[in-house]
Parts: C-alpha cells; structure tokens; sequence
C-alpha cells in the first residue's frame, strides 16, 4: 500500500448548535492530524435541507476559534479539494450517482412515501431489500420504457443503493477491532432523490471522503451502524484501495453513567452543554454556552481530551500541544465516557491558577467594569494574585474580593454580633490614629506598626483583626488585613474605619 499523507475531516451538519460530543469529535481529529503532520479539513454537510438551520454554520466556525482548535482547510479556510459545503457539490454528485446507475449497482424507484407506509403495514419488518425489490415500484421491476416514461412526466423517484445478500462486510476499525456482518441484513438505502437534486449524507460523505483523499474517518459511535454500507460504497465504486481506516469514539455519557449525555442534563445539574451560547432561531430559546459559562477554552479542550482517552500516567495538565504529542487513537475506549462535569469545573479552577495574573486580570477587567468600576490592570494583576486561589471561575473573582473596589454598604449581622464588641469602637479609633501617622504606608510597615501597638497595649491579636475585617469588608472575610488596608490606601482604610465607629457604635 502507498503511504498517503494523514488527512482527516470533521463533517458537521449545520443543523443546530455543536454539541459537546461533536467538539470532542473535532479534537481528536485535530490531535490525530497534527501528531502526523496531516491536514484537517473542516466540511459541512447540509446536503438535507430539511433539517439546514440557519446560523449553525456560523455558530461552528466561531465556536472553534474560541477553543483555539484550527483547521487546515475546509469551508471557511479555502483549500484545493472545494468547494467544502456539500450544497455547492451537486453536480459532482450527480455524476457518481450515474456511475453507480450504469454499472447497475444502483437503481431508481419510484415508491410514494403512502406506498412505502403501506408496505410497511402490510408486511411485518419490511425492509427494502433483495427479498422485497422486486415486489415494488423501480427499474428493476419495471421496463425501461416505463421508467423513461415516468421521469419525462415529471415524476420524482429516489436511487437505491442495490444491495447484494450474503456478502461479509468487515469494518476496520482503529478503536474497535473487526467489526464483521453479512450484507442481507442491510436495506437497499436511498443514495439521492430527484426532488431536490442531492444526495443523501451516505453517498456524499462517501464521494467526498474519497475526492478529499481523506485517510482516517473519526467520527462518533452512532454513525458505527453506517459504517458497513460505507465499505460497501467504496467497494461499488472500486475504491477499496484508498478506502480510509475507521475509529468510532464512545458515547458521552450522563454524569450518573447511565444512558447518553443529553441538554436536558446540563439544565438538570447546571452545567452547558454547547460550546457557546445558542439562540434558536426557531423557538427563541436560548442555551448557555462554555464560553458565556465563564469556562476557560483550555479547561474545556484538556477536559474533552481526557473523556475517552487517558495517556496512561496520572498527568491531567495538558495543553494543546502536549495533548498533539501523547494523544494515541487506538488508545481511545470502546466503553462510555462519563461526563463529570465537577471534574470540568476543577480544570478551570487549575487553568485560572496556572495562567498568569495579568491574563486573569484581562478577563477579570470586564467583569469589574460591568460592575461599573474603573481601575488599572495593574490593580487588579495584585487582586488577582492575591484571590485567584479560591474561585472556580474568573467571575467569582468579583464576589471573592468586591470590598477591594467598594467600601461596604451594610455589616453582616452574625459577624457583627460576634466580633464587634464592647470596646471595639474604641480600639478602632486608636487603630485609625495610629495608621493615620503613618507616613509609610506600605503592608510591612503597617503590620510592624499595629503588632508593636498591640504588643504594647496587651490587646488580643484575633479580637483587633476580626474588628478590622468587619470594618473594611463588612463581613468575615478576605486575605490577610495588610494586604486588604494596603491596596485600598489609606484614606480608604480610614473612611472606612471611621464609618464602622460610627454606625457599629
Ligand atoms: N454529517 C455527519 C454528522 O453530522 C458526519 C458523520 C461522519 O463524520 O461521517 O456528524
């Protein structure tokens, strides 16, 4: 066999937004293709205008540049096998279609969807087949001058796939092994319908696959019932040489582990289940995305990596480019990946630590300003080093560390209860006094100089700093008091001391 350069494809239909299975999908294909140096080649499959949802195309495309996976060729991104959108393909299709009609491994039928219904109710299982062609209405049954006859009148007919019995179909494929099944159980599938002069996802994913040059078909486990009619294409058309090898990828599975990831799951227990948000046009509902989620794109690609396949050391850190060198497809497992969404939720919480202040404040910057505060990159770089360590999300940030940027406009009753005492309003003010005199007002100098005050009046280290809290956050909590004093300066800090005297009392 000659050795063919690796290219791979991810297929989408634009028929609503991606779901998260599909994105998974679209990774390993990259991973796949980039660990060999080969090309993706992103093709949109809208050959079933029934189901063509306007937007979804558009949806996919950006979708991927936010997860940061990037195609070599395909709609969108030009290359030499176009077009990409099978809708622009007609003809080419039309062309196989007469090649497989000729050499009579095809045929046209003319059987109404009532008359196909009718079948149905009158025989038990009616598949259309060997055992039953012949009993209907199509060019095997009929004359030729009654099939001209009908297609001049205007008549709409479908071409069948001519399925011969008996025959072993084996299915290669990388995850799975030999998948083996005899032909007669097959139906003679539709391969194109006059009506609107296209083929069916079969033939034109079988046809562009093989004019794509497309060495590894990756796509997920429910199109595994597909694959044997596919062999058998590639065979009728004498394409066996070039036939791509096939891996089918697990199942997502519920979080719980039983049955197939759904919507419905992530409205349940809270988590999205698209890679961004999807407004559909039809219903006007609206579908939060990972993105709009405030995931991280890294989290979400290192998290999909790892759903179905594991390098096999305990390293869960992975970036993109590490993900390209140990990825290993034949690797991947037969068996359902869980969909643990909490674990998705601690990838982020890793990226956010793992990532630098300064990106994290970028991020963080849009969030403060929605909340309607102006401040510097660099303020916040020292916020988010100092915060970043007990959020999941970046825009927790804002609840975890909203008294750096506001003084508090009420005191939690419990805290207060608890921790403003007696002589509180008093010690305070000598605390004022005291960080008032201070000229330098660095963290340093302040912790030296309220220890030594402390030190010196025997007050209780706890009873002061709990005081103080409640004064500059107006609850319990927060990092260490300097670095809470220190970075809202000190006309804040006494202000706000100042304001806890006189309403704590
Ligand atoms: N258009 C199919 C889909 O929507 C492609 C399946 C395949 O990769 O062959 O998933």
């Amino acid at each position: 066999m000659i050795e063919r350069k690796v290219r791979v494809r991810f297929a989408p239909s634009p028929t609503g937004p991606l779901h998260i299975g599909g994105v998974r999908t679209a990774l390993y294909n990259y991973l796949f293709a980039k660990q060999h140096g080969g090309d993706l080649v992103l093709r949109i499959e809208d050959t079933d205008s029934n189901r063509f949802v306007p937007g979804a195309e558009e949806y996919i495309l950006e979708s991927f540049r936010w997860l940061g996976i990037k195609f070599d060729e395909g709609v969108s991104f030009g290359g030499n096998y176009g077009p990409y959108r099978q809708s622009e393909r007609r003809d080419i299709y039309k062309q196989y279609v007469k090649q497989l009609l000729d050499a009579g491994k095809a045929y046209i039928a003319f059987d109404t969807p009532e008359e196909l219904e009718a079948k149905r109710a009158e025989i038990e299982n009616f598949q259309y087949d060997a055992a039953t062609r012949l009993s209907m209405r199509n060019s095997l049954a009929m004359s030729a001058e009654e099939v001209a006859a009908l297609i001049e009148s205007g008549h709409q007919y479908v071409v069948r796939f001519k399925i011969e019995p008996g025959e072993k179909v084996v299915v290669n494929d990388i995850i799975r092994g030999e998948v083996t099944i005899n032909s007669s159980i097959l139906d003679d599938k539709v391969l194109y319908k006059s009506a609107d002069e296209l083929p069916t996802y079969h033939l034109a994913n079988i046809v562009d696959d093989h004019l794509m040059e497309i060495t590894h078909v990756i796509r997920g486990e429910e199109w595994l019932p597909s694959a044997p009619l596919h062999v058998l294409l590639y065979r009728a058309f004498g394409w066996e040489d070039t036939m791509p090898q096939f891996a089918h990828l697990s199942l997502l599975l519920k979080p719980e582990g039983n049955g197939k990831l759904s919507k419905r799951d992530g409205d349940r227990l809270g988590f999205p289940v698209f890679p961004l948000e999807w407004n559909d046009p039809k219903s006007g509902a609206v579908s939060t995305g990972f993105r709009e989620s405030d995931y991280l794109p890294e989290a979400v690609v290192n998290f999909l990596a790892l759903l179905g396949w594991n390098p096999g050391d305990d390293v869960e850190m992975m970036s993109l480019e590490e993900l390209v060198k140990k990825f290993d497809l034949s690797k991947c497992s037969k068996a359902g990946a869980r969909f643990d969404y909490k674990k998705m939720v601690w990838f982020n919480h890793e990226y956010i630590l793992q990532k630098s202040d300064r990106e994290i404040a970028e991020i963080f910057m849009d969030v403060v300003k929605q909340h309607g505060v102006e401040t510097t990159l660099e303020h916040l770089e020292v916020i988010v080093s100092l915060m970043k360590g007990r959020v999941n999300f970046v825009h927790e940030l804002w609840d975890a560390s909203s008294f750096y940027f506001e003084a508090p406009v009420a005191y939690d009753e419990k805290t207060a209860k608890k921790r403003w005492k007696e002589d509180s309003a008093q010690k305070m003010t000598e605390l004022a006094d005291l960080l008032e005199s201070l000229d330098d007002f660095s963290i340093e100098n302040q912790d030296k100089a309220v220890h030594e005050w402390i030190e010196v009046k025997g007050y209780g280290m706890g009873d002061i700093m709990n005081a103080f809290r409640l004064a500059l956050v107006g609850e319990g909590k927060g990092p260490q008091m300097f670095h809470i004093s220190g970075l809202i300066g000190k006309e804040e800090t006494l202000a706000r001391l100042r304001r806890a005297i006189t309403v704590l009392g």
